[in-house]
């Protein structure tokens, strides 16, 4: 074995060990300096960004209110400068009322795309009720709030992928009937809300550098090749499996991101098959990548710093 192989396996062996999971106690949470928190919030997705004392960017809301605002309230936030809703489907928007709950909440940016009506009104009227403005993410547009900075990657409304949706296999059949079938629907495959998620690059200033996380939503191979093929350089320390983890992904998509850990959000025992074993392999990649899923793992939050960074789990 030459010095330089020697060398490639110390950098890689360390590329997988800088990251450690421990099952925190609840009574010290969440941990301090504290970057990302996955919400378990069943079949959906809710997210938040550590933005200053008592204060979070939050992505999305889940479908159910009080997950929503149980997730906040032991992350103990009372202010959310910015609520980013990635797509209008009821998984990622129906949670809103729990966010807004006793919340200081200072914008509403969602996504161009007003699909399903449903959720556009409903979130419409929310924002009305409680006075809160709302705007559209917009490719190019970079935000800062405290230590987390962003650059919006999708939607582009100058590149709609152009590729048909993706057909759904037998094993999916019944699962998008049913989806399709529900009132509330919003998780079948193939679908133009979910190709028009907003997708953050999200930078978040550590004691010892930046950590980087892309945050997908629920954006399928049409949207991730766009992506790929506008920003070759998506490597971040950590990646929001896209879509729950359902099977259909662009391996090149995940594998230009070459993440230190995968967080899957996703509900036990969903109709749609979410996650795929398939999108859990390739999510972990060859290099052994943490997976953490909200099914399984409850609330995950990711701590630390640049060199020093670790996740935390709470039932
Ligand atoms: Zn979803």
């Amino acid at each position: 074995m030459t010095a330089g192989v020697v060398a490639l396996l110390l950098v890689l062996i360390a590329a997988v060990v800088a990251l450690y999971v421990i099952r925190s106690r609840t009574t010290n949470w969440p941990p301090p300096n504290w970057i990302l928190a996955a919400c378990d919030v069943g079949q959906g997705d809710a997210l938040a960004l550590a933005a200053g004392p008592a204060e979070a960017v939050v992505i999305d809301t889940g479908p159910d209110p009080a997950k929503a605002d149980h997730c906040l309230t032991v992350l103990g936030i009372h202010k959310v400068p910015l609520l980013v809703l990635t797509h209008f489907h009821a998984d990622h928007v129906d949670g809103v009322p729990g966010v807004l709950k006793g919340r200081t909440v200072t914008e509403i940016e969602t996504t161009n795309d007003p699909d399903p009506p449903r959720g556009v009104a409903e979130v419409t009227a929310w924002a009305r009720t409680a006075g809160i403005p709302t705007s559209v993410a917009a490719v190019g547009e970079h935000r800062r709030f405290g230590p987390v900075s962003w650059d919006v990657l999708w939607p582009d409304p100058d590149a709609s992928p152009s590729a048909p949706p993706e057909p759904a296999p037998k094993s999916h059949r019944r699962g998008r009937r049913q989806a399709r079938a529900s009132p509330r629907g919003g998780g079948e495959e193939g679908s133009g809300p979910n190709n028009s998620s907003v997708v953050l690059q999200v930078t978040v200033a550590t004691r010892d550098g930046p950590v980087r996380l892309l945050l997908t939503g629920d954006i399928e191979p049409p949207s991730q090749a766009a992506i790929l093929a506008a920003h070759p350089d998506l490597a971040a320390d950590v990646l929001k499996v896209p879509h729950h983890g359902s099977k259909y992904q662009d391996p090149d998509f995940l594998r230009a991101v070459r993440p230190r850990v995968s967080i899957i959000s996703v509900g036990a025992g969903n109709v749609y098959g979410h996650p795929s074993p398939d999108t859990v392999r390739l999510a972990g990649g060859s290099a052994g990548t943490p997976v953490l899923r909200t099914d399984r793992d409850g609330q995950i939050v990711i701590y630390g710093s640049a060199r020093n960074l670790r996740a935390a789990l709470r039932r």
